[in-house]
């Protein structure tokens, strides 16, 4: 079996990659293990060197490392080199911080010693989306390895290309070789991964459904996961918020990725004497972004990653306004010709309960406009999902705004007059149906260490 990486700009193939066979997937993950019985003794002062020097090879690569994300699944290139800067950024992160958050923390209790100890446990599997072939990787990677855990990835299978160039990097920079694999497998491969007795845990980025399936394996041989999953981010306009920017952050956080973010805003809750105003601005905003080929310098909004992926956002706008919506922008798929995945900037408005647009999420360009009576209806509509990932809300009351983002909405990140973004010193994840466990931050080297209390008499 092969696996392909297709451009998305005109469905050629790229490269076809030789699936691993079981037995080349079984020594990738005795590898890792023994990798890590002399990796686990080594300082934290050893990890962060290498860690370093992943950051200087980012920095070196990242045009051509762009390119590679532009051809794979079409991510404008000033967003892929963006991308590649920002990994940099979160293994210097915890270079600087890993060893003070995996410290060994003293509590006073009845014995002459006690104390908590952080220590690594092993393989983690990392299994990746293609929306941030780069970022969705190293957030893993740079707390598992500062922690003196080793790694194998599986990657979406159709950007194999950005998986074996992280590969790369990582044995470039003079890790110990097989502290990181990449398993050149389609997800039909993962159970035995999961099931392989060196695998200790499993995070997982990705749909729910993904979620789900990994989750219940790893849960019934007691194998820790982390599930960051989708999400349908509300965004609430309330009546005094700066209107013109906040339609200008609203498209950018709408059209982030081309419209593929887990954290994108896909919600729109506009109270309802502010509607016509912000939705006028909102068009603007959207219908102004630059449509083109992800490796010209100027496009802001490349093709989606797959056709597929297209046509079934096409069919989910045209099902949303078969149920009621009104489509002021976009809608259509673009006659460039060719085998393409672009989409036009999308809005739909009067969205409502019980049409797709509002019940699911949307992973594409396309915006729902939903209206609200006043602040406490906007905050209902907000809550009222089966995700809980990102969300955020735009006004000039500041006190209002902390109390609604702190107390009122239910989501893992609550942004006030900002689009909803991660950075590597804030935990990262969702609560109900987007997932569970944090990235990032201190909390998210936490997720797979052995928390061990050690008490002397
Ligand atoms: P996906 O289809 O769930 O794929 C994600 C990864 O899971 C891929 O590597 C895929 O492999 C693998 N996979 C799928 N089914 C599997 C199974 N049964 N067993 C093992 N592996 C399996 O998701 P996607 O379409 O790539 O990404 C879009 C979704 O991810 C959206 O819902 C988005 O919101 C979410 N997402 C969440 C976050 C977050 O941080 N919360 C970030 C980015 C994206 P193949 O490619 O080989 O199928």
């Amino acid at each position: 079996m092969s696996i392909s990486s297709i451009n998305p700009v005109n469905g050629e193939i790229i490269k076809e990659y030789q699936e691993d066979h079981p037995e080349t997937v079984n020594q990738k993950i005795n590898q890792a293990h023994e990798a890590w019985q002399s990796y686990r003794e080594t300082d934290f002062g050893y990890r962060a060197q290498f860690l370093l020097k992943i950051v200087d090879l980012l920095n070196e690569r990242k045009n051509e490392l762009a390119k590679l994300m532009s051809l794979e699944m079409g991510k404008p290139l000033k967003a892929g080199v963006a991308e590649v800067v920002k990994c940099a950024s979160v293994c210097e992160y915890y270079a600087k911080n890993g060893a003070t958050f995996l410290a060994d923390q003293k509590v006073e209790t009845d014995a002459g010693k006690s104390f908590i100890s952080f220590q690594p446990i092993g393989v983690v599997l990392a299994i990746m989306p293609w929306n941030f072939p780069f970022w969705q990787v190293f957030r893993f990677l740079a707390p598992a390895i500062m922690a003196g855990n080793v790694g194998v990835l599986k990657h979406a299978s159709g950007v194999m290309g950005c998986a074996l160039a992280i590969e790369k990097i990582v044995e470039d920079a003079g890790f110990h070789s097989n502290v990181f694999k990449t398993l050149v497998s389609g997800s039909k491969a993962i159970a035995e991964v999961i099931a392989h007795p060196f695998v200790k845990a499993v995070t997982l980025t990705g749909s729910t459904e993904a979620g789900k399936k990994v989750a219940e394996q790893a849960g019934r041989l007691i194998k820790k996961t982390v599930l960051e999953l989708g999400g349908s981010g509300p965004y609430i306009i309330l009546a005094d918020a700066d209107l013109a920017a906040a339609a200008k952050t609203c498209a950018e956080a709408r059209l982030i990725n081309n419209g593929q973010s887990c954290i994108a805003a896909k919600r729109f809750i506009v109270v309802k004497e502010v509607e016509e105003e912000f939705t006028r601005y909102f068009k603007a905003a959207m219908a102004a972004k630059k449509t083109g080929n992800p490796l010209d310098n100027d496009t802001e909004l490349g093709p989606m990653a797959r056709v597929e992926l297209r046509d079934e956002l096409h069919e989910q706008v045209l099902k949303t306004i078969a149920q009621g919506a009104t489509c002021i922008l976009g809608g259509k798929i673009p006659a460039f010709g060719g085998h393409h995945a672009f989409y036009q900037p999308t809005i739909l408005t009067n969205v409502k309960k019980g049409m797709l647009a509002y019940d699911e999420e949307i992973f594409g360009p396309v915006a729902a406009v939903i209206s609200a009576k006043d602040a406490d209806d906007a905050i209902n509509i907000a809550n009222d999902t089966p995700f809980g990932l990102g969300a955020a809300v735009f006004t000039q009351d500041l006190i209002l705004a902390e109390d609604i983002a702190r107390n009122k909405l239910q989501a893992g990140s609550c942004f006030v007059n900002e689009g909803v973004k991660s950075d590597p010193a804030l935990p990262f994840g969702g609560i109900n149906q987007s997932g569970y466990g944090r990235e990032l931050g201190m909390f998210g080297i936490h997720e797979f260490v052995n928390i061990k209390t050690v008490y002397i008499k």
